[in-house]
């Protein structure tokens, strides 16, 4: 039987209330782990593996780390998807009667995780919860830790959660005992870390959060997380901000593969920013406009009068070069405000980040006189609640040194003149050190030893030091030892002994005072929280629209004018990331026309001619206008789209174990059944994941679909040259293909859109341009010769799909007949007609 020491005792204790986290367990200056905390952690963290009890039959494996050094460590476990329980000393080792009492003070998890650092900088860290409150129907809130934010929705179906979730990007999800399963699983699956919720508990926090929720289901959810965020982190969440309710629908709705595949801020290759459509529209100057960019971009609006207040203020802004260059200047003076008054309410706040603050608040009134010089009335608002807050920048000035340093702790934080009582400690002090400069020439010139010297150390104390080889020069009546050194005594006199306890009484008092006052003056700071997450708020904003005034000008962007029909019109509009990257000269500008006749455009031309970059164009365009932001084109008008389905290009399957073909479908699917007339559906070669006639069956019959009974705006790229015939059965379908010419066997693309369908397939001309061997091409040619001759005696689009499309549609639909395919290797080249005009193109 291994007897269990009483510390190992405490330590399983606590442990045992958190099972599935390391536990950090303080032991004088390092955290130690035991047991299997130790092996699982000493590999990650690539730590020694000791044992505690050596002699023991079962010694304990242990690991530990550096106190100082702790976060780092945390941040790597958290980052890789764990907990860590950090349980501290809560009392004196020196003081402690017994076992040292010990707590753990947080529970650090993916979600609560606020110290991501500067890369954190522009992104939000999102806890999320999720409550099932009847089958099928969802509540949903999620906070950041760092910023305070917190909204709550409610939701119905599963894949409206995932897609919540998934764009929220949120690492953690709490659920309570209700949440299905199968749901849980997915998420899992999908890299979130799943916790159980805690029992749910009443605090004034929670109550203040919850006073704008006006459904069960929404306070519900949003108890859940505050719960569980009071439970893990044990502080004050004083920056908590009212829940905000909000409806999904109210925003235009896009799914997250159709954010992931247009790129709107996740390149697909990189999996970074950079080559994004954030990454294009960012020029803010602030961490808080930064992180408010990327949640326009996630949640355009559809609300009219509110794009276009966003639409006139960028306007504005636009038009007066010198305020937006002021503006720029002092926004680059302004530092997170909403993640320092996080930290002002954890208490984790420090001199520094308190002179940040106060840099940061002194900039306000100089935001305000700029805005105020634009003379516009669409800001009125924004000045109307700018709140500089400078009641608390003129207590910090008050209080804080300039340079203040890391610790509040240690003194040397409050400036002198601030407190009598601070300021008497410190003369003290002062004269203190006076007095020993003075005592010190005293003995030197009394001993006759020149090197004698007064010092400080933690352990000893004030003392004068003496070389051995000067110690017979000492007289031995006052001089008391104190400490032997390799080459040197050390002595204590009783003059120095009483001005010693003086000194350090005087240090002692002051540096407690200094903390005091510190603590006094970051209450003052936390009462004023709400104010400057409201200051931070309308900081943010400014920068964001700024941000669309730069890139609007930099790039010849212009303002969008919103439709109320369903006309859509955008003369030579660009692909703003691929033209950046191309370069202006070299992007080829295309217009997009479609109207009440005309609600489907398809698409026909070679791989690689651009008609997937057009589509994209659209859908980067219409998110763009709805953002409030001016868009890439010389001209555009454009309805108020509800939502954008997309199923183009490069199959990325995030839900994996899933054939490219089955996500085609459910995506395609998710399209046909969602959208309205209102939306904006892109499909790009659908069906081509299969046999060719299954594959064009159903491409037709999806078509035939959204003409007869959605009625969206529609974009549909295809290979199925058969398809193009549908023009003449279909009223509102017009053809229109990217132009390509032959020369000298070569293809060349032009990148233009033209009316009419393309005539011909130019895979193999791609595949010569990719640098196939020859003889391999000249096989192919004979092979496409062979199949063309043998499908030019039989009809290509089966007619029972046909049919059964028409089945429910209230048009007569007609099947295609494919045009005989061996016509069309007989036609003249080039394919385009208009050789002359291309030729122009070709050149660059
Ligand atoms: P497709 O979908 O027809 O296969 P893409 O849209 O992927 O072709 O375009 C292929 C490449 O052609 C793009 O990567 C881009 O570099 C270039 N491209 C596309 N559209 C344009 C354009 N309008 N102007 C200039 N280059 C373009």
């Amino acid at each position: 039987m291994t007897k269990t020491t009483p510390m190992m005792a405490q330590y399983q204790k606590i442990k045992d209330q958190y099972p599935d986290a390391f536990l950090f367990y303080r032991l004088g200056d390092f955290y130690e782990m035991f047991n299997e905390d130790a092996v699982k952690g000493s590999q990650i963290l690539e730590l020694t593996l000791t044992t505690r009890s050596h002699s023991a039959k079962n010694p304990i494996p242990m690991c530990g780390v550096p106190h100082r050094a702790v976060q780092s460590y945390i941040d790597i476990l958290v980052d890789q998807g764990y907990k860590v329980a950090i349980c501290e000393q809560m009392e004196d080792p020196k003081l402690a009667k017994g076992m040292v009492k010990r707590e753990v003070i947080q529970l650090v998890t993916p979600g609560t995780q606020t110290d991501t650092g500067a890369a954190g900088a522009k992104r939000n860290n999102y806890l999320t919860a999720l409550t099932l409150t009847s089958p099928g129907n969802f509540g949903l809130a999620y906070t950041d830790l760092s910023t305070g934010e917190l909204k709550a929705a409610e939701i119905q179906g599963d894949d409206a959660v995932v897609n919540e979730l998934m764009g929220l990007q949120t690492k953690e999800v709490v659920v309570d005992e209700t949440v299905p399963e199968a749901l849980r699983a997915r998420l899992k699956q999908l890299g979130m870390m799943i916790s159980k919720q805690f029992e749910v508990q009443e605090s004034a926090e929670l109550s203040y959060v919850q006073q704008d929720l006006k459904t069960a289901p929404l306070q519900r959810v949003v108890a859940v997380l505050v719960t569980y965020v009071t439970v893990t982190q044990k502080r004050s969440l004083a920056h908590l901000q009212r829940a905000v309710a909000y409806q999904p629908a109210s925003f235009l709705k896009m799914d997250h593969s159709s954010q992931t595949n247009l790129e709107i801020t996740q390149n697909l290759r990189t999996k970074k920013k950079s080559g994004t459509l954030l990454w294009l529209l960012d020029e803010t100057k602030t961490a808080m406009g930064g992180r408010l960019l990327k949640q326009w971009l996630d949640r355009p609006l559809i609300d009219r009068k509110a794009i276009e207040t966003r639409q006139a203020k960028v306007g504005v802004l636009l038009d007066h070069y010198f305020e937006r260059s002021n503006l720029q200047a002092e926004l680059v003076k302004v530092y997170d405000l909403e993640r320092l008054a996080g930290r002002v309410a954890f208490g984790s706040v420090n001199g520094r980040d308190l002179i940040q603050l106060q840099t940061s608040l002194e900039q306000v009134p100089q935001i305000e006189h700029t805005i105020a010089d634009l003379g516009e009335s669409v800001f009125n608002e924004t000045l109307k609640h700018l709140d500089p807050v400078e009641d608390v920048a003129a207590a910090i000035r008050a209080a804080i040194v300039p340079e203040p340093p890391l610790s509040v702790t240690d003194g040397g934080v409050i400036r002198d003149g601030y407190n009598d009582q601070l300021d008497q400690y410190r003369d003290a002090m002062r004269h203190g050190k006076n007095w020993l400069a003075e005592l010190e020439a005293h003995e030197r010139e009394v001993t006759g030893i020149n090197n004698l010297k007064i010092g400080y150390n933690h352990v000893f104390g004030y003392y004068i030091e003496v070389t051995k080889v000067n110690l017979s020069k000492l007289p031995t009546d006052r001089y008391e030892r104190k400490q032997t050194l390799a080459n040197a005594e050390r002595f204590s006199t009783p003059e120095l002994k009483e001005k010693e306890s003086l000194i350090l009484e005087a240090e002692e008092k002051s540096v407690a005072l200094e903390y005091q006052l510190f603590a006094n003056l970051r209450e003052t700071v936390k009462q004023a929280i709400k104010r400057l997450q409201k200051l931070a708020a309308i900081i943010a904003s400014l920068d964001v629209l700024q941000s669309f005034a730069v890139v609007s000008e930099d790039y010849h962007f212009v303002k969008p004018e919103l439709v109320t029909g369903h006309d859509l019109e955008i003369k030579q509009g660009r692909h703003p990331v691929v033209e950046k990257v191309l370069g202006r000269q070299s992007y080829v500008p295309n217009d997009v026309r479609m109207n009440d006749e005309t609600n489907i455009l398809l698409i026909t031309g070679p791989n690689m001619s651009g008609k997937s970059t057009y589509m994209r164009q659209l859908a980067l365009t219409v998110i763009m206008a709805q953002m409030g932001c001016f868009v890439p084109a010389e001209a555009a008008q454009m309805p108020i789209f509800d939502q954008i389905f997309t199923r183009i290009g490069a199959a990325d399957d995030l839900i994996s174990g899933q054939s490219t073909f089955m996500v085609e479908m459910q995506e395609a699917n998710r399209a046909l059944s969602h959208a309205t007339a209102n939306s904006l559906i892109l499909f790009d070669e659908i069906g081509r994941g299969t046999a060719t006639y299954d594959g064009m069956a159903l491409a037709q019959a999806i078509i035939e679909y959204v003409h007869n009974r959605v009625h969206a705006k529609t974009l549909f790229s295809t290979h199925y040259h058969e398809l193009t015939a549908l023009e003449d059965s279909l009223k509102q379908l017009r053809n229109v293909h990217v132009g390509a010419v032959e020369q000298d066997g070569d293809l060349v693309f032009l990148h233009q859109m033209q009316p009419g369908p393309a005539d011909k397939s130019y895979g193999i001309h791609v595949a010569k341009l990719a640098g196939m061997p020859e003889q391999l091409l000249k096989r192919a040619d004979v092979i496409l010769t062979d199949l063309e001759e043998s499908a030019a005696e039989k009809p290509v689009v089966a007619t029972p799909v046909a049919d059964s499309a028409t089945e429910e549609t209230p048009q007569e639909s007609t099947s295609v007949s494919a045009p005989s395919t061996s016509e069309k290797t007989t036609e003249p080249e080039p394919i385009d007609g208009d050789d002359q005009q291309l030729s122009l193109f070709t050149d660059e």
